[in-house]
């Protein structure tokens, strides 16, 4: 038998989560942002479970792992959305949808003072009652 006999490649999961916690310090699912430490996992990008370079890892959470490794997430999506994940630290920006917020209020503003003024002349006008000559 000429059979080549490979030996396994070693998983190293503890080297794996040492090098993801260096490299990844704001640690959570990058697809969905679930910060819970003990639902998290560390996967392995190529799936080869023997490569722990830092480009290899990402913190997925049971659920993301799955769907990454049953290939619904494109590989650049996941890098993608790590690197954003540490850009961020998982704080929310409203600034998008704020832009324009001071010119709505203002014109908000505006809307409810004529709205009062036009409640309180009609309620003025009922208060005297109509008219007798
Ligand atoms: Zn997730």
């Amino acid at each position: 038998m000429n059979e080549i006999v490979t030996a396994p490649v070693p998983r190293r999961q503890g080297e794996a989560q040492r090098v993801a916690r260096a490299a990844y310090p704001f640690r959570c699912c990058v697809v969905c942002g679930l910060q819970i430490p003990t639902c998290l996992t560390v996967a392995h990008l190529d799936h080869a479970a023997g490569n722990n370079d830092p480009d290899n890892l990402a913190y997925l959470c049971q659920t993301h792992h799955w769907m990454y490794d049953a290939g619904l997430y494109p590989l650049e999506a996941i890098k993608m959305l790590r690197a954003h994940w540490q850009q961020t630290q998982g704080k929310a920006s409203h600034a998008a949808r704020m832009k324009d917020a001071g010119p709505r209020a203002a014109a908000t503003r505006k809307r409810r003072a004529a709205a009062r003024k036009a409640w309180a002349a009609r309620r003025q006008s009922t208060d005297e009652g109509p008219t007798v000559d």
